[in-house]
């Protein structure tokens, strides 16, 4: 992709001036929704369309806020600081993006909460330093609410510093158009690939702790377009990651040879 093209990003409801009008109002942002649904998608097409610079960091059990403001590090003899990611964005004023955030350490949310709110300041303690934002410095975080698993939650207290939307699978006839834009996959193909989805999406009874997000569809349609059988492709692509349970991935199996 050229530098300066804008990563293509259909849009689905009102997301996109929800972020303008919150990012020209300082207001931190979450995206909330399952995996594979855009969401970090959106957020490279919106620092594109604000013309900002954008860090991505995909938060895990092991983040922490050493991780996320800086660190010493030892350089010969000498040891020195190192900002971490969060401190370069909110020096430089670009829009850092923590992804899944409720993964990350409780320390995390700690460090971002003076971020969050009318000082926007954070405070690198190692240092004793408070530093300013940038005006340009946006904070976006992303989070899986995970209804009915043993996923982590987020704080009411952390929630309520943030301008929330939903992201979900998108209605059949765009997501069929996004896998037609992301793969070179014919329209047919695409259609077919959405209704197994969607099939799939209501057999709640099989009790998947994720269901088939537009991600798997996509690559499936990538495997189909480059000369995998389709019925292989859907298989390897969509039925394998959900499950390891063999009578649910025959169950999917069967429903999808079917379907393809
Ligand atoms: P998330 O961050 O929610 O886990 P991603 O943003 O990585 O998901 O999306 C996964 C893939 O799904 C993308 O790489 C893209 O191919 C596709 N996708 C999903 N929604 C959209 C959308 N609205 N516009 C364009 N592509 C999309």
């Amino acid at each position: 992709m050229e530098k300066n093209q804008s990563p293509y990003y259909h849009t689905i409801g009102k997301e996109v001036e929800v972020f303008e009008q919150s990012y020209k109002n300082k207001i931190p942002f979450l995206l909330k929704g399952p995996t594979g649904t855009g969401k970090s998608r959106f957020i490279e097409f919106m620092a594109h369309k604000l013309d900002k610079k954008l860090i991505t960091i995909s938060c895990h059990e092991e983040t922490s806020s050493t991780d996320l403001i800086g660190r010493y590090i030892i350089k010969g003899a000498e040891t020195v600081w190192l900002d971490g990611p969060l401190t370069t964005a909110v020096k430089e004023g670009a829009i850092i993006y923590l992804d899944e955030i409720a993964e990350a350490r409780p320390d995390v949310i700690v460090a971002i909460h003076s971020l969050t709110d009318h000082r926007r300041e954070l405070f690198i303690d190692k240092l004793g330093e408070v530093v300013k934002a940038h005006p340009d410095f946006m904070l976006v975080a992303s989070f899986n609410p995970g209804y009915q698993r043993g996923f982590k939650e987020l704080k009411p207290s952390t929630r309520q510093r943030f301008v929330a939307v939903s992201f979900n699978y998108p209605e059949a006839s765009i997501e069929a158009e996004i896998i037609v834009k992301e793969t070179s996959v014919d329209s047919s193909i695409a259609k077919k690939l959405v209704n197994i989805a969607t099939k799939i999406r209501n057999l709640t009874e099989l009790g998947l702790t994720e269901t088939v997000s537009t991600r798997l569809l996509v690559d499936a349609a990538k495997l189909i377009a480059s000369g995998l059988p389709k019925r292989l492709a859907v298989q390897v692509a969509v039925v394998e990651p959900l499950s390891d349970d063999l009578e649910v991935v025959q169950a999917l199996k069967d429903l999808s040879d079917l379907m393809i």
